[in-house]
């Protein structure tokens, strides 16, 4: 192998003062194994982004830094800005300083192992690398099931993302370099690399179970995650409103013909019920369409204020 290249771990923190100092030091650990068999350059580095973390998470990162700024880096957001935000906020402060960057999460789950399989598979010119998890054992069977429909859904409504790969993925410095192109303020990462294209190769990995600390996603956020994911990614939902459009107004007229016939024949309708239930069903239709549109329009209004995505306070790195 010629020159080893500069590979820095872009780790999003929020709340993580439970976990961080187990996976700064496994990080570590696999650092300098990986400068010994010379696979990665010792200018290499692991930042910690804290996302407005209302912890001591900053102090334990600024610590990190202070005693081992040979490993450790930090940036310092000025705000919650959300997981997607941070990594983004992450990796755009380390893209001009890198080679190749890693983004994983804090709590472990992501196996630290894999971390060489990435690597080699970059040296064999790959530009992205998915970690994608083989099993979901440790996943409790409601987790599982949400997740896995929400991959499933996302494919069936358009949004061209690796099944069962969340955010842990090696990405080249001119993949970092395209990705800065990218000024949309509804961040969807897993949606936006595989478009950038660039020859790419997924590792394998299981998933552990969350070291300490618990889940910063509860079910409401996740949801709230699937629904971005999908009307950030496609206009099919709109599509399916026109369909379903026409659709019901097919109906209406073989109503409105079915019921002039009866009237015709004699037996007069007292038509109660049914008008009540169309009444009903439109109205519950009509909703739903106007929800859907409403969420696409209050994504033109995010995406048209142009508001940054992250605020950097601090980037320490020696
Ligand atoms: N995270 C973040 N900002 C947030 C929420 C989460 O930076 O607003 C980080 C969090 O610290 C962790 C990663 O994103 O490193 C994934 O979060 P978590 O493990 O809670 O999600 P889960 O694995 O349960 O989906
Ligand atoms: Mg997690």
């Amino acid at each position: 192998m010629t020159e080893p290249e500069i590979l820095y771990m872009v780790v999003p923190c929020y709340n993580e003062e439970a976990v961080l100092l187990e996976t700064s030091s496994r990080l570590k650990e696999k650092y300098i194994s990986l400068i010994e068999r010379n696979m990665i350059s010792k200018e290499s580095r692991i930042v910690f982004v804290n996302d407005g973390s209302k912890d001591s998470t900053w102090e334990i990162i600024y610590e990190l830094h202070e005693s081992e700024p040979e490993f450790f880096s930090g940036v310092n957001l000025a705000h919650n800005a959300g997981h997607q935000n941070a990594v983004l906020a992450g990796l755009m402060t380390v893209k001009d300083i890198c080679d190749m960057a890693i983004t994983m999460d804090a709590d472990l789950q992501d196996d630290i192992d894999t971390i060489d399989a990435m690597v080699e598979k970059y040296y064999d010119g790959n530009q992205v690398v998915y970690g994608v998890r083989n099993a979901r054992d440790t996943d409790t069977f409601f987790k599982r099931f949400t997740a896995e429909s929400f991959y499933k859904f996302m494919k069936v409504m358009g949004a061209d993302v690796v099944y069962n790969h969340a955010d842990f993925r090696l990405m080249s410095k001119r993949v970092l370099a395209e990705l800065a192109n990218f000024k949309e303020v509804n961040l969807f990462l897993r949606g936006m690399v595989p478009l950038i294209g660039f020859k790419s190769c997924s590792v394998y990995y299981e998933r552990h179970e969350r070291f300490a600390g618990e889940s910063k996603y509860p079910l409401k956020k996740m949801l709230a995650f699937a629904v971005n994911g999908i009307t950030s990614f496609s206009t099919k939902p709109l599509k399916l409103i026109t369909t379903l459009g026409s659709i019901m107004s097919f109906i209406s007229i073989v109503a409105f013909i079915w019921a002039f016939v009866v009237k015709i024949i004699g037996h007069s309708e007292k038509g109660w019920s049914s008008t009540l239930c169309s009444i009903w069903l439109i109205g519950g239709l009509q909703l739903l369409c106007l929800g859907i549109i409403g969420e696409y329009v209050g994504k033109i209004y995010a995406e048209v204020k142009q508001r940054p995505r992250y605020i950097i306070d601090k980037f320490i790195n020696k």
